[in-house]
């Protein structure tokens, strides 16, 4: 059986999405600045997609730039809030320690250049506490940036609350919702948030492209200087069919997330159950504020690596944690920051699943799991040690 449970990585993209997309590789091929009829076709075809984009997130077409995905918004977001911040010599930024690279590496540049960041703890649930928000906000904080949801372990944030707090006292809010979007509901106007990262592929969109939402009077800097596309925000051609499969994908993931989230809750939590099975697992992240599709598990006595090869020859598509840590031998940042030893945090196993999923398939990957981690443990010294008493165990 083949099985991809790898979703929070990418989706295969929806049939409605890719058949949004092909009129614009053929025939509406024109470049959206030019003012002949060729031009004018597929700035109209922009200017419908805004429309629907703006439409599906709640807010008006002006708020909405396209960018190439989720690491350009995030980055743009925060450059953009620290330029405002320094113009004031405010700059002191809030974040937290589980987020995405895009948002941590941004934020390591700044500091680089001056700025002051405060990391607020995730806890072991994953979810940031509004109390030490509130303690850590100073009169020279200049952006708060919280992801809505982990694209780890799927823990969700308390972003009203948040959103609510930084309104008060001024504060620009950021929120990376590339986990959220189509898969949770998302209220920009009532969350308060003042600027939103997205990214097609995370909802059964095409890849490279995304938005950056800023609410009207946030002003925002290029990245990118050229044209005046994006008005002005944004230089390049538009990548017309791309955001065209974006705007189809979004207004499709929108409309059935109570649909999808509830048999996609069915299906995590039957994983989780199966999985939990195990002896000495822990799940990482909370068990209620989750993401529907999400599930994500340590194992003592593991080694992650092997776990994924081993599961991969038995058709199943798993992660130890984001892809982009992949590769290299470090353990998880979020895992660590939320109070895993390094030794456990390596032996993670990342499920991520869509609507496509089964429960023939979670029941598959449930056996396929247990076979596997009794192989490794079986094989493994450190386990030996640790039942025969010459080691602890770290996850009882
Ligand atoms: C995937 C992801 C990103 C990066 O988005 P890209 O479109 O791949 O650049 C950023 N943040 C989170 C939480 C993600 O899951």
């Amino acid at each position: 059986m083949n099985v991809y449970a790898d979703n929070a990585a990418t989706t295969k993209m929806s049939k409605r999405a890719i058949e949004a997309m092909l009129p614009y590789l053929d025939q509406v091929y024109g470049n959206p600045s030019s003012l002949h009829s060729v031009g004018q076709r597929a700035a109209e075809a922009l200017a419908s997609a805004r429309e629907r984009v703006a439409g599906a997130l709640g807010c008006t077409p002006r708020e909405i730039y396209f960018t190439s995905g989720g690491s350009e918004s995030d980055n743009q977001a925060i450059l953009s809030a620290a330029a405002i911040g320094a113009r004031k010599n405010k700059k002191h930024i809030i974040s937290t320690a589980i987020e995405h690279h895009a948002v941590l590496h941004t934020l390591d540049k700044l500091k680089k250049n001056g700025f002051e960041i405060t990391l607020l703890d995730a806890h072991e649930n994953g979810i940031v506490r509004t109390d030490e928000l509130k303690s850590a906000i100073r009169p020279d904080t200049c952006l708060v940036s919280v992801m809505y949801a982990n694209n780890e372990i799927g823990s969700i944030q308390p972003i009203a609350e948040i959103g609510g707090i930084c309104r008060e006292k001024g504060v620009l809010f950021h929120t990376d919702a590339v986990q959220a979007i189509g898969h949770i509901k998302v209220d920009v106007v009532k969350d308060n948030i003042d600027m939103l990262s997205l990214s097609a592929h995370k909802f059964y969109g095409p890849k490279g492209v995304g938005v950056l939402y800023a609410r009207r009077g946030v002003s925002i800097t290029n990245l990118i200087e050229g044209g005046a596309q994006e008005r002005g925000k944004r230089a390049g051609t538009e990548n017309i069919p791309a955001i065209m499969g974006l705007a189809a994908a979004l207004e499709d993931a929108v409309s059935r997330i109570d649909e999808s989230s509830k048999k996609l809750t069915v299906l995590r939590d039957a994983l989780i159950n199966g999985i939990m099975q195990i002896p000495h697992t822990i799940l990482n992240g909370d068990s209620v504020r989750r993401l529907p599709g999400n599930v994500n598990v340590c194992f003592e006595g593991i080694e992650g690596e092997s776990l994924l090869l081993l599961l991969d020859s038995k058709g199943i598509c798993a992660s130890s944690g984001s892809a982009c840590t992949s590769g290299s031998l470090d353990p998880s940042h979020v895992l660590l920051a939320i109070g895993r030893p390094h030794d456990v945090a390596h032996g993670s196993l990342r499920l991520s699943l869509s609507e496509e999923n089964t429960m023939e398939e979670v029941e598959y990957i449930i056996k396929s799991v247990k076979d596997t981690v009794s192989y490794l443990r079986d094989m493994s010294p450190v386990w030996r040690d640790l039942q025969e008493g010459k080691k602890k165990y770290v996850i009882q």
